[in-house]
C-alpha cells in the first residue's frame, strides 16, 4: 500500500546455450528508516500475519509486468511460500496476472521448496498441477536441504531442480558436498529434468559444474540480484 516493496532480478545462465535464459525475481522492502530489507527479515512475519497473500499477489503481478518488457526467450522465476497455497485464490491470481499482462504462461516458473510440499502437501499438489496445466513450469528450490524425498520428484512434473547454494559453496573443499552435487546432477539428467546450481561465486566452481555437465548456473559470478533498469 505504501509502495515500499520492489523486486530485484538475478540472472540464470544456461551453460548449454551460453546465454541468460531467465531471471529469478527476489523481493525487497525499502523501509523508510531501516533501508533495504532482505526477504529473510520479513517473509516469516508476513506469513504469520497473513499479509503474504497480498504480498505474493503483488509479486506475481509485478513479475508479469516486468516480463512483458523482456524478449520472448527470457523467462521469470517467482518464489512462493507454503502459506500461499492455503488459499485456492492463488490460482486465479496467477491466471489473472498472466492474462492482464498478456504473457505466455510458459515463460513463468514457480519455485517451491520441498519443505513447503511437506507442510502443505494436500492443498499444494492440486493447485500446482492446475498451474502446470496452464503451461507454468515448476522448479524444486534448495534441493538437498530438506528430506530430499525423491517421492516429490515423481509426484509433480518438475522442469528444474535447484541445487542449494550451501553445497555449491563447499563442493571444492568438502568431498561430501562434491559427491552430493554430482549425484544431484546425475539424478536430474536421468530424470530428464534441468538442473541449476545456485550460489556460484568463483570461476573454479563454474569449472567444476561445467565438467560435471550442470545445465544452468546462478550466482554472484554471473550477476547479483539487480533492479529492473539494470537487468
Ligand atoms: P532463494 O530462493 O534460495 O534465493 C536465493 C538467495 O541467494 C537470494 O537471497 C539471493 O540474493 C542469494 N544469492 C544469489 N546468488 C548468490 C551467491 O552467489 N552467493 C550468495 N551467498 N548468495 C546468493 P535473497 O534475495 O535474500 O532471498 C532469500 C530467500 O527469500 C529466497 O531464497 C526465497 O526463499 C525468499 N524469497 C525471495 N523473494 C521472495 C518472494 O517474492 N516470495 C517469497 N515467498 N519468498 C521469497
Ligand atoms: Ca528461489
Ligand atoms: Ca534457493
Amino acid at each position: 500500500e505504501r509502495d515500499q516493496l520492489f523486486l530485484v532480478y538475478q540472472p540464470v545462465f544456461s551453460l548449454r546455450e551460453n546465454r541468460v535464459s531467465g531471471f529469478e525475481a527476489l523481493l525487497r522492502w525499502l523501509h523508510p528508516e531501516r533501508g533495504v530489507l532482505a526477504p529473510n527479515e520479513f517473509i516469516a512475519i508476513a506469513e504469520e500475519s497473513g499479509l503474504i497473500h497480498s504480498i505474493g499477489e503483488w509479486v506475481v503481478r509485478r513479475a508479469c509486468a516486468t516480463l512483458v518488457q523482456w524478449p520472448k526467450e527470457i523467462s521469470i522465476a517467482v518464489n512462493f511460500s507454503a502459506v500461499q497455497f492455503q488459499k485456492v485464490t492463488i490460482l486465479q491470481t496467477v491466471v489473472a496476472a498472466l492474462g492482464e499482462a498478456g504473457v505466455s504462461p510458459t515463460r513463468m516458473e514457480v519455485e517451491i521448496t520441498e519443505s513447503m510440499l511437506i507442510s502443505q502437501h494436500d492443498l499444494a499438489i492440486p493447485l500446482l498441477k492446475s498451474l502446470m496445466e496452464l503451461g507454468v513450469t515448476l522448479a524444486l528450490d534448495d534441493f538437498g536441504t530438506g528430506f530430499s524425498s525423491l517421492t516429490y520428484l515423481r509426484r509433480l512434473p518438475f522442469s528444474r531442480i535447484k541445487i542449494d547454494q550451501s553445497f555449491v559453496r563447499d563442493m571444492l573443499t568438502q568431498p561430501d558436498c562434491a559427491a552430493i552435487v554430482k549425484s544431484v546432477i546425475a539424478l536430474a539428467k536421468d530424470l530428464h529434468i534441468e538442473v541449476v546450481a545456485e550460489g556460484v561465486e568463483s570461476s573454479e566452481q563454474l569449472e567444476f559444474l561445467q565438467r560435471n555437465r550442470c545445465d544452468e548456473v546462478q550466482g554472484y559470478l554471473f550477476g547479483r540480484p539487480m533492479t529492473f533498469d539494470r537487468a
